[in-house]
């Protein structure tokens, strides 16, 4: 790229610790869907006429950045340059982004949050064009409440002027120089806690034109917010799918066994190649059903020496991952074990955090029952243990 070309890079900044949301991950890597949220607003920012994108991360959360762009499709991925540390305030990372960007400087540079999944096409077209014309841009709502100024009691000092009022959206557009330079001599001159970047070109004396933001492109900043995105993801996920799985595995001598994530002190150990976790196993082939993509055995061939041992975690998050390449979302998973011992019920819970981890689910929509086969058949002999399981998995409907 040089300094005359056409490019457009998008920085996307991804340094908040942003613990509000819950889920105990800073937010742009706790699980929509399926999938973290920064996945889903890169996937949404890859549109034609984007050229490069650039993350900028907390130095502590380049394995969660990693893990968030594992999924994604190659050529989003094609488009992502390394990831850049941030610095202690917003403003400080959109700069160490651009920073990054100078060497070899795009003619427009977008400035996006995270947090905003739902940006669309057309959006960035806008903003885009409106950029080249006017220098800089920004997309913006109109209120639609009446906006009161008050003082420290809580009492209104003023009733604004609605018309001339406007909420700030990102992605925020700008000629690479303007913005550059504009962040270079605000940080010069001390101004350090400017919260959008409109203000920086603002403070720089420079001019930002206003254009039509989208209801939808809302950003995610609490709980509530989540499920809410999580609705409106679903409701795009019209061809819904049901798969089943199944699952046995023999006892032999041990003091534990693996079963749903969750290592359970016992008389006996499952036999199996594996760690033999005949509730993943049976989960991960739930999920392999629903998209009919094969079955456990298939992608992961008990002949191959690499999964002597290996933790189940592995073939649960695999099938996991084949629907998000999809586009698609787990909606519930319900699995069943069938076993006189060990007793179930004081694990449920901790086995259905460990699969709601494993694949990125809330945890109401993860279901562990238990049931004896009253002492009847293998089961019932103690001889070892089966698990049934479905999974509901929504996906995108082929386009014709
Ligand atoms: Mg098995």
């Amino acid at each position: 790229m040089s300094p005359s070309s056409s490019s457009t890079s998008v920085i996307v900044v991804a340094a908040g610790r942003g613990l509000r949301a819950g889920g105990g991950v800073p937010k742009q890597y706790r699980p929509l869907a399926g999938r973290p949220l920064l996945a889903h607003t890169l996937a949404a920012l890859a549109q034609p006429g984007v050229d490069h994108m650039l993350v900028v991360i907390h130095p502590d959360d380049r394995a969660l950045y990693e893990a968030a762009i594992a999924d994604l499709p190659q050529p989003v991925r094609d488009m992502l340059a390394e990831p850049v540390a941030g610095g202690a305030t917003r403003q400080a990372s959109v700069r160490a982004g651009l920073a990054a960007l100078a060497p070899e400087p795009p003619r427009i540079v977008l400035i996006h949050d995270a947090a905003r999944p739902f940006v669309s096409a057309d959006l960035i077209a806008r903003l885009v064009a409106a950029a080249r014309e006017h220098g800089a841009a920004i997309p913006a709502l109109a209120p639609t409440d009446t906006i009161k100024a008050i003082d420290g009691i809580g009492r209104i000092e003023q009733t604004l002027d609605r018309n001339r009022l406007r909420c700030a959206q990102t992605p925020q557009a700008f000629r690479f120089d303007i913005l550059n330079e504009a962040h270079v001599s605000s940080y010069k001159a001390g101004n350090i806690e400017l919260t959008d970047d409109a203000a920086v070109v603002e403070a720089a004396g420079g001019a930002v034109q206003v254009i039509a933001g989208e209801e939808n492109n809302v950003k995610i900043t609490e709980p509530g917010d989540f499920a809410r995105a999580e609705s409106r993801l679903a409701a795009d996920l019209t061809d819904i799918r049901i798969g089943q799985g199944y699952d046995v595995h023999a006892f032999m001598a041990g003091d534990h066994v693996w079963l749903g994530g969750v290592r359970i002190a016992h008389v006996r150990a499952l036999a199996g190649h594996s760690d033999a976790d005949v509730a993943l196993h049976a989960l991960t082939d739930a999920i392999l059903g629903a998209i009919a993509d094969g079955d456990i055995g298939q992608h992961f061939p008990p002949s191959d020496a690499m999964w002597k041992g290996a933790s189940s975690d592995h073939f649960l998050a695999d099938a996991v991952a084949r629907v998000a390449r999809r586009g698609g979302m787990i909606a519930n998973l319900d699995l069943t074990i069938v076993c006189e011992a060990p007793k179930i019920g004081p694990h449920r819970d901790a086995m259905r955090a460990r699969i709601a981890a494993i694949a990125g689910l809330a945890i109401d929509r993860v279901a562990v029952k238990a049931t004896t086969s009253e002492g009847l058949g293998f089961t019932g002999r103690r001889e070892g243990v089966a698990a049934f399981a479905l999974a509901t998995v929504r996906l995108p409907e082929v386009a014709a």
